[in-house]
């Protein structure tokens, strides 16, 4: 059924009519921001979310690809969406559409693929594609990247307890196992003054905690002449209503000067997710992280000397191509020597199109060592989480209110909310309690006044 015989008349479509959309995300917290400036923009052309139970016209996947797993989760997705919705336009964007255009516009159940770059051009695409004036399925490449910084509102809307906000995009570093820099180009940032604009609105609006995301957080500004700590220091001047939160902060660039301004500030939770991905030298050459062993493990200890009660978290992937068993009990000694609060594991997955996947078939670690291996840094995991938590029983913390019944605190731990507890969104102080299956009870004390 070709594209043009899908909706009768072409002035049939978008903002004309109303039309129902639903929009699905897999991915990381840059894939989900960007998920939620595509919705809004399909809004501002007078799209309608669909309703609970009603068939969406045009459905959107934005997609992520940064392994074959997400691939397969991503195809299966398309699929099903399909499924449920028969007589709708299926569009792919994201990661994923960059990555295989090609491979995804001979899938049936796919319409549209769209790349980076193509949110504000997309309600047109789809308009054009229902029309059936689209040369093909894959939209022209647009000159522009993935933009930056959407309009603080975008990036989640008042009311949300958490908003996250992408404030950089793009990676200048190339190690070997990942595929993200060749998807989303050189490093760009979003003007400091922006940033600091859109946290200080977020927070005056009420949202409690501002999350900053980027590919490559930790290089922010440097593409035109400013930093992360610059920005930090100057919210720690003048503190805004709301609460910061890094995410994953690459070590290479996170140097002493940012572990030293989170772990005392007032403003920034006491959270630091440094990637380590291996503790072994040899490794780290291999992956090209421009990381070592002993280089990381001052930076986390010289954090923990900084703030205790910091929340260190750090990333693992276990079985990198070569990886020997003298080299995977490095990265376990590393591990255990490391004040860590949590650990994320994965499993190395080859990704074609990157250094690693293209190594010898020799020297790849047998999926079921692979498989061993995580399995052993997940009991690891699940160790730390729980003296994490256990370390909270009979502390004071500064609690959000997630949901109904959960509220996360600054170091990052979740704690059950009392029954008619405090509202969604409020921010609070509370003390804390262990349960003894080892889960945190907050019982909150005061409103929280920054
Ligand atoms: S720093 Fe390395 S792992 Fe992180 S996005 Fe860049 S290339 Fe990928």
């Amino acid at each position: 059924m070709s594209l043009s015989t899908k909706f009768a008349a072409p002035e049939r479509f978008g903002r004309r009519f109303g039309r129902a959309y639903a929009v699905h995300v897999l991915g990381c917290k840059v894939s989900q921001i960007e998920a939620d400036g595509i919705a809004r923009t399909l809004e501002s052309e007078g799209f309608e979310p669909a309703r609970p139970g009603e068939a969406a016209e045009v459905v959107v996947l934005h997609a992520c690809t940064v392994t074959a797993r997400a691939d397969r989760d991503a195809l299966r997705l398309a699929r099903r969406l399909r499924r449920e919705n028969p007589a709708a336009l299926l569009a792919v964007t994201g990661c994923l559409a960059e990555r295989d255009p090609d491979g995804l516009s001979l899938r049936p159940e796919i319409d549209v693929v769209a790349g980076h770059g193509s949110r504000l051009a997309l309600p047109r695409l789809l308009e054009d594609a229902a029309a059936g004036l689209l040369p093909g399925k894959v939209a022209e490449r647009t000159a522009s990247p993935a933009e930056v910084l959407a309009s603080p509102l975008a990036a989640g809307g008042t009311g949300r307890s958490r908003t996250f906000l992408k404030i950089q995009d793009g990676c200048g570093r190339r190690c070997s196992f990942c595929i993200v820099p060749s998807l989303r180009g050189a490093e760009r940032s979003a003007p400091a003054s922006e940033v600091e604009d859109a946290i200080r609105a977020l927070g005056e609006d009420g949202v409690p905690e501002v999350v900053l995301c980027g590919v490559h957080l930790a290089a922010f500004g440097h593409d035109h002449g400013e930093s992360l700590v610059g920005l930090l220091r100057r919210l720690e001047d003048r503190p805004p209503a709301c609460r910061l939160r890094l995410s994953s902060l690459e070590p290479m660039e996170a140097g002493e000067a940012l572990v030293d301004l989170v772990a005392s500030s007032r403003v920034v939770a006491p959270h630091l997710h440094l990637p380590l991905q291996s503790g072994s030298d040899a490794v780290l050459r291999r992956m090209r992280r421009g990381m070592t062993r002993a280089r990381f493990r001052d930076l986390l200890l010289r954090a923990a000397r900084a703030n205790p009660r910091l929340h260190l978290a750090t990333d693992v992937i276990a079985g990198f191509p070569g990886e020997t068993d003298a080299e995977f009990a490095e990265t376990e000694a590393l591990l255990a020597e490391l004040p860590l609060a949590s650990l994320h594991v994965f499993p190395f997955s080859p990704r074609s199109g990157t250094a690693a996947a293209a190594q010898p078939a020799g020297a790849s670690v047998p999926a079921s060592l692979r498989t061993r291996r995580a399995a052993r840094l997940r009991a690891r995991a699940a160790t730390l989480l729980r003296r994490f938590a256990a370390a909270h029983d009979g502390r004071a913390a500064d609690v959000v209110a997630l949901r109904g019944d959960v509220g996360l605190t600054e170091t990052y731990v979740e704690v059950a909310l009392p029954p008619s507890g405090p509202p969604p969104a409020s921010r609070f102080a509370a003390l804390l309690a262990l349960r003894p299956d080892g889960g945190l009870d907050a019982r909150p004390a005061v409103p929280f006044s920054c």
